[in-house]
């Protein structure tokens, strides 16, 4: 504890009077005589943040902390005032809640005065109100300032952080790149054995290596479409996808299209339903890009959709706010749909919406696997002919599959494409 200093209100009114000069001394007798002296140990909490403020304190010895909480668990140092300073006056002059609170750092000897009478002195006596209004700016002022330095390494540090994670990002893209160049000439060479293998005569009649030779053929396929999906998507990155346009119907870059998904479909009883598509007109573009883009979107419709459900494709002229006059195809589904907020996050290279290991290792079943490269590829493309990509859904539902929507609007004028 500490020695109480101010034993009588005279005392409490002469230690006043420094504090709050100009002020008249009928005012300061009333606040001495209104006040409270609390001699308080280290660590007593005095005012709360949050709660509403009744009383107003004036140090007389001692130092208090003034704290701010920024989760359950921890709390951040604002500043700490001592002898001579008044705090929690900013509660009663807004008739509000306190901002912050208050502890004692060191054993304290406080003056407290509680609300209406402060307010009293405070409605007579402008010399009072200037008193408190100087400290008061002076302590907005160096909390601005103190805000905006904070803010500005804040700041420093997240460009930094920024800056790191571009070049871990860009060293990963390459580590990638290479990786699937390098892969690629092996996994060429593995397939090419195993096809050897299913053409001898021999291993055509042996029940053990015809199962084995379609095994391994199948599974570097597999691995062949993923390595040729990462190059797209660096070309993609780093800016380098050659367009090579010619005048091509829509018709026949989906009929392609269909024709590639044609057994998978069949096997997991999917209808393809199409219209407005030859009505469009033919469309500058690399027929084997969007091929591509196209084959991304319908793959997608089709693993994502349970057995027995319907892809419906519609082709229409349109006004896009940026593009202009544009083509615009709706790919639709009546799958399991995509919540609200992985729509845009789905479009992110190796980007998947739930646990990985859940896939199943077929392209075209029912959540069958992907490298998460689809759709990077598919906006990849459309953008590189000047055009825009996004989905729509009601949300994801396995069970009552509310379906998405993939539409792309390629632009139809030179000047759009070339943007
Ligand atoms: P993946 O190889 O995983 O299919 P994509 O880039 O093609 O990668 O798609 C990213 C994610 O977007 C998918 O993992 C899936 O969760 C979601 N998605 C894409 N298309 C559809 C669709 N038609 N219906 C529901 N979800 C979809």
């Amino acid at each position: 504890m500490i020695k109480n200093t101010l034993l009588s209100e005279q005392a409490i009114k002469e230690f006043l009077r420094p504090l709050l000069f100009g002020v008249a001394d009928a005012d300061l007798a009333e606040l001495a005589r209104a006040a409270v002296v609390q001699s308080l140990p280290a660590n007593t909490t005095i005012c709360h943040e949050g709660e509403r403020g009744n009383a107003v304190y004036a140090i007389a010895e001692g130092q208090v902390d003034i704290l701010k909480r920024m989760d359950a668990k921890n709390e951040r140092l604002l500043g700490q005032r001592g002898p001579g300073s008044f705090f929690g006056e900013m509660a009663i002059l807004q008739d509000g809640t306190r901002t912050a609170t208050v502890r004692t750092a060191q054993p304290t000897l406080l003056l407290k005065i509680d609300r209406e009478s402060f307010l009293n002195v405070l409605n007579r006596s402008p010399s009072l109100a200037i008193r408190l209004l100087v400290p008061l700016a002076d302590r907005l002022r160096e909390a601005d300032r103190k805000a905006i330095t904070e803010l500005r390494q804040a700041n420093q540090e997240l460009t930094h952080a920024l800056q790191q994670l571009k070049q871990l990002d860009q060293a990963k893209g390459s580590f990638i790149q290479v990786a699937a160049h390098e892969l690629r000439t092996p996994i060429a060479a593995l397939s090419g054995y195993a096809q050897m293998i299913q053409n001898d005569l021999t291993a055509q009649e042996s029940p053990f290596l015809r199962p084995l030779a379609d095994g391994i053929l199948t599974t570097t396929q597999r691995l062949q479409r993923i390595f040729n999906d990462i190059l797209d998507v660096s070309k993609i990155i780093n800016a380098k996808l050659q367009i090579h346009r010619n005048l091509w119907s829509m018709t026949v870059i989906l009929k392609r299209v269909v024709e590639t998904f044609s057994t998978a479909m069949a096997e997991r009883r999917l209808t393809w339903q199409q219209t407005g598509i030859a009505a469009l007109p033919p469309y500058p573009g690399d027929p084997k890009l969007l091929y591509k883009a196209f084959y991304h979107l319908v793959n997608n419709a089709i693993k994502y959709t349970p057995d027995g459900g319907v892809i419906k494709v519609r082709g229409q002229l349109t006004t896009d706010s940026q593009l202009g006059a544009a083509l615009e195809i709706t790919i639709e589904d009546n799958g399991i749909g995509i919540a609200k907020e992985d729509l845009e996050l789905i479009f992110e290279k190796f980007y998947h919406i739930g646990e990985i290991a859940f896939h199943s290792s077929g392209t075209t079943k029912f959540k069958g696997g992907g490298a998460g490269l689809g759709l990077t590829i598919a906006r990849g493309i459309i953008e590189s002919h000047g055009g825009r990509i996004w989905a729509e859904s009601h949300g994801y539902d396995e069970e009552r599959c509310p379906g998405s929507r993939f539409i792309i609007r390629l632009p139809l004028s030179e000047k759009a494409r070339r943007l």
